[in-house]
């Protein structure tokens, strides 16, 4: 009998993308950056890149944009007092900025790799900036703390700027705008995930106005912060995660510069699975192939894996943490009924990764009862198996599901092989004359299946090219959205 599992998925999240200078302004009422001694360059974007190809994952990048504010939109009275409850900025009104062509030149990297690098939200200047003083947390308030990050007396509660929302609006509007510089309205209207600077987010489920609340309205779906000993939510938020307004919140660890080559020699370094590790730009510079060992090391045991994407990541953590699965031989039997009903009503659930040890000439060959979508092995004997359907996103619907399969030396008929891929296979239909692709695609890349030769291809989605060989069909795809567009590829015989 071979014991599947539904794998814990953990993601790598970079905070503090975007900023173009290094230097630390907290002395003079300014920002942290990136606390170092060089400013960043269009190489280590591009590390972050090849890092993540290496390891064929979309990596979550957390942006700040002022200093990628082209035309001083920081210093507009609609975000600046008195106007506006807060200065957006230390400088206020008289806020300027100028970018460089290679600077500009970054955006269009990340533009162009969106299908390695998520281009997710961090803030506008990661603080808070009233009448001179600066506060390190952006999105709510994070008092009684010392400069350590300790915990001062007895609260534990993450408070809003204040009880509208009226700050947290006024940010994301200039974030959006900042933003339009450099990506229209259908590339990007607003970015999909989200990391709080300085892990501030404010949630209480008796509360309309919180962070999810100004966000989730705009279009951010998937949150990660520190939640254990930061926030006091009253829920077990830290082990089971918050849809707050349809923004789906979980846990994280963070990984500071002395932690990696300690995590990267030792996979086993976290004590308990959090689906995000997170670390900052700088930590990565230079470091890329110490990175990539660490993060291929995820896969090395048995109940985790490197996950592809954020929509992944966080629809494995609720399989993993509300439905069951239990083995029998030649069959296994999925039980989804736990899934809580705002995980569906949220659209937070897509097709579901399985995993499983075989012997190096074995293969799950087929399988009954459920869509085999996506199959592949890694380099420790692992064989991962994406299962789809046609609800929406290719999620299993509430329910118990009977699926038999058979082990053998053949690889399965019709598959995706994504391995090395980042995009999110919905369904699979295969019949006499066709085969039907379902699957939400991110920037440029490839998809490799096995399937025949067909005579034509169609598709809403935009194909670059397409070629087959040795028994593989090869179809490059580009997306316009930074959230990935959704489509159908029809393989006709
Ligand atoms: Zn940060």
């Amino acid at each position: 009998m071979k014991l599947f599992n539904i794998p814990f998925a953990i993601g790598l999240c970079i905070d503090d993308m975007g900023w173009r200078l290094c230097r630390n302004d907290k002395a003079v009422g300014g920002p942290p950056r990136l606390h170092g001694t060089e400013d960043p360059r269009p190489e280590f974007y591009k590390g972050i890149v090849e890092m993540a190809k290496n390891c064929g994952v979309r990596v979550q990048g957390s942006f700040i944009m002022s200093e990628f504010d082209k035309n001083n939109i920081c210093a507009k009275p609609c975000y600046n007092k008195p106007e506006a409850p807060i200065d957006i900025t230390e400088k206020g009104l008289n806020w300027t900025n100028e970018v460089s062509e290679e600077d500009s030149q970054i955006m269009d990297y990340v533009k162009e790799e969106n299908a390695y690098l998520e281009f997710g939200l961090h803030g506008v200047r990661h603080g808070h900036f009233e009448g001179g003083k600066f506060h390190e947390s952006e999105w709510a308030n994070r008092p009684f703390r010392d400069e350590k990050d300790k915990i001062i007396g007895e609260e534990k509660n993450v408070l809003p700027w204040d009880k509208e929302n009226k700050t947290n609006e006024v940010i994301a509007d200039c974030y959006t705008e900042l933003i339009r510089q450099y990506f229209t309205e259908e590339e990007l209207s607003f970015p999909e995930t989200f990391a709080p600077p300085h892990h501030a987010l404010y949630y209480n489920k008796n509360d309309k106005f919180t962070t999810g609340n100004c966000l989730g309205k705009r279009g951010v779906k998937y949150a990660n912060s520190k939640l254990t000993g930061t926030l006091k939510l009253e829920c077990d938020a830290p082990r089971y995660g918050v849809v707050d307004c349809g923004m789906h919140l979980v846990d994280r660890r963070t990984l500071r510069r002395s932690s990696c080559g300690r995590a990267a020699e030792n996979p086993l370094y976290f004590p308990r699975p959090v689906p995000w590790i997170e670390t900052h730009f700088i930590n990565f510079w230079y470091r890329e192939s110490e990175w990539s060992h660490y993060l291929f090391n995820i896969n090395k045991r048995k109940h985790r894996m490197l996950g592809k994407n954020t929509e992944q990541i966080h629809s494995q953590f609720v399989y993993n943490k509300f439905a069951r699965i239990y083995n029998l031989p030649g069959k296994i039997i999925i039980d989804t009924t736990r899934v809580p009903d705002e995980i569906y009503e949220n659209n937070l659930l897509s097709a579901l990764v399985l995993k499983v040890k075989l012997k190096w000439n074995e293969h799950v060959e087929t399988v009954e009862g459920a869509t085999l979508t996506c199959y592949y092995k890694d380099q420790f004997g692992y064989s991962y198996l994406t299962l789809g359907s046609n609800e929406e996103m290719g999620r299993l619907p509430k329910g118990k599901f009977v699926i038999k399969y058979k082990v053998s030396k053949n690889k399965p008929k019709v598959y995706v092989d994504n391995a090395y891929s980042t995009f999110n296979v919905y369904n699979l239909t295969v019949n006499d004359s066709e085969v039907v692709l379902k699957l939400k695609n991110y920037g440029t890349q490839t998809i490799r299946m096995k399937c025949f030769e067909p005579k034509k291809i169609d598709s809403d989605l935009n194909i670059l090219n397409t070629y087959y060989a040795e028994g593989f069909l090869y179809i490059t795809l580009k997306s316009k959205s930074m959230n990935g567009d959704t489509g159908e590829v029809v393989i006709r015989k």
